[in-house]
């Protein structure tokens, strides 16, 4: 095989594409694609960074392998790509765009007398997120040569473009640019960042950054290189600090958005983050997802069972009490009225009743407990008893009341706990047996106090303890008032062991 003559050096800032278009220009005067072609080299293969295409070029043309392998973007998938050990997505790189600075191909080119040869297309032009020439601390210019010329960032399909650029206004590389650069040259850099798939840290910086510079409604669609560097600059000063820093940031955000907002959410709080993360494929992927995740969890009201960034939240901390009556089908008014009272919202500065939020941590099970609430006359129907038997089982402790465990002083807290109402259906289905006729002297429990000599209360704490193992249900009935009792073993029950019921300790039944 012949070895191509004479060697043009390979050069340790330059893309491996770069060098094999130089070789190009140098020896035939023409196009890359072409010269790869003659050499038995697969453009598309070198394109993709296969190292075996690399090694061949490198054989041809008398170069350090290891060299040209240090630059080389290797393709895993379509859409997952690495360089020096560091993986990431393949937006990280530029797709058709060509970045260049036009200060550096002019030194290149001076007093050169081929151009092509000399021009040398930068490894650091290729990330989508290095936007300055840290040598000359000018803007790159971006350049689009269309789909097939551009896929090769070959400085011989610019025409003109690169020959008339001229210097944008100057300004030095980001710091993020800077943590870039030196984490792929393998130095280490703030921990947070550096714990994270490089794309990832990148990506989570400027997000934050457009969230501060540009606020919630930015669309990251609309945003210019320029804002993108702006925004990443702003972000440096918050993710360089790791994950405390920010969540206090985020926890501060909502705050001022809930100063200004009638009901503060992610959307109209966190917007530009919110959005993107939610359009990513694995959100989970992101630590960024996370924090933010925790962020919206913490101070932001939601429905149970929202979903917040690929997570289910069954049970948030904060509800708007127009929610929760919303869900209990009783007025804003007279729900917030009883909860203010006793203290349970804290008014504040809410300009309008909705945005009124209950803070689930402070009062645990009180939200679970309105939201499950029940009418007397609901209560009844569950149980399929007439309501006067509803008191007995107040009494003895089986229901019971809103106002007994919260300071409710009105229409809400009369209502009984729809959770305890099931719990006594379940608890019937649980200790009566089931029969296919009415056993001989069994009576059901409006004959049973007359009939056992006792009151319907104590009746009832038998039987909901399980202390009635006769007591029996005819087949395809339920509830209360399908119950059947055996007077004698009440009797028996009566005469052998003392039942006094204690009303104010008597509680639900146990359900081990
Ligand atoms: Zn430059």
């Amino acid at each position: 095989m012949d070895k191509l003559f004479p060697h043009i050096p390979f050069s340790d800032d330059e893309t491996p594409l770069s060098w094999a278009a130089r070789q190009a220009a140098f020896h035939t005067g023409g196009r890359l694609v072409p010269f790869l072609k003659d050499l038995a080299v697969s453009p598309r293969d070198l394109w993709r960074g296969e190292p075996e295409a690399i090694e061949s070029l490198c054989a041809r043309a008398g170069e350090d392998t290891e060299r040209v392998l240090r630059n080389n973007i290797l393709a895993i998938t379509p859409h997952l790509l690495q360089l020096r050990g560091e993986q990431f997505a393949a937006d990280f790189t530029t797709r058709s765009e060509t970045q260049f600075c036009p200060i550096c191909l002019k030194e290149d080119r001076q007093n050169q007398p081929r151009p092509y040869v000399a021009m040398l297309h930068r490894l650091n032009w290729r990330l989508s997120h290095v936007r300055t020439c840290p040598t000359h601390n000018v803007p790159l210019h971006s350049v689009n040569a269309g789909k097939t010329s551009g896929h090769y960032y070959e400085l011989h399909a610019m025409g003109d473009a690169v020959f008339e650029a001229r210097p944008l206004k100057p300004r030095s590389p980001s710091p993020l640019q800077t943590y870039i650069e030196s984490r792929l040259d393998g130095k280490t850099g703030p921990e947070w960042l550096d714990g994270q798939r490089i794309d990832y840290a990148v990506r989570a910086t400027e997000l934050l950054g457009a969230l501060i510079v540009f606020g919630p409604n930015q669309s990251t669609t609309k945003m210019t290189p320029d804002m993108w560097d702006h925004a990443g600059r702003a972000g440096w000063e918050v993710s360089t600090n790791g994950e405390a820093a920010i969540s206090t940031f985020l926890t501060d955000t909502i705050s001022e958005a809930a100063r200004k907002k009638r009901v503060v959410g992610p959307q109209n709080s966190l917007g530009v983050v919110y959005r993107w993360l939610a359009k990513a494929k694995q959100p989970a992927d992101f630590p960024l997802a996370e924090i933010v995740r925790n962020a919206i969890v913490e101070n932001m009201p939601l429905q149970p069972g929202q979903s917040v960034l690929g997570t289910q939240v069954d049970r948030p901390r904060f509800r708007t009490v127009a929610s929760v009556a919303s869900r209990m089908k009783v007025s804003f008014k007279t729900l917030y009225d009883e909860l203010a009272a006793a203290g349970y919202v804290d008014p504040v500065n809410r300009p309008t009743g909705s945005a009124v939020l209950i803070d689930t941590q402070k009062t645990p099970d009180l939200v679970e407990a309105l939201e499950n609430s029940l009418s007397m006359n609901e209560a009844a129907d569950t149980l399929m008893i007439p309501q006067p038997f509803l008191v007995p089982l107040l009494n003895i402790g089986s229901l019971e009341r809103l106002h007994q465990r919260f300071d409710l002083s009105g229409k809400v807290g009369k209502q009984i706990d729809g959770r305890q109402v099931q719990e006594v259906n379940e608890c019937i289905e649980r200790v009566v047996a089931i029969v296919g006729k009415t056993p001989r002297n069994y009576v059901d429990l409006d004959a049973a106090p007359k009939a056992c000599g006792t009151d319907l209360p104590t009746l009832l704490h038998l039987l909901l303890n399980g202390y009635l193992s006769k007591a029996k249900r005819k087949d395809g009935t339920h509830g209360l008032k399908a119950v059947l009792i055996d007077p004698i073993e009440v009797k028996d029950l009566l005469r052998t062991h003392k039942f006094r019921i204690d009303y104010k300790q008597l509680r639900m039944v146990s359900h081990d």
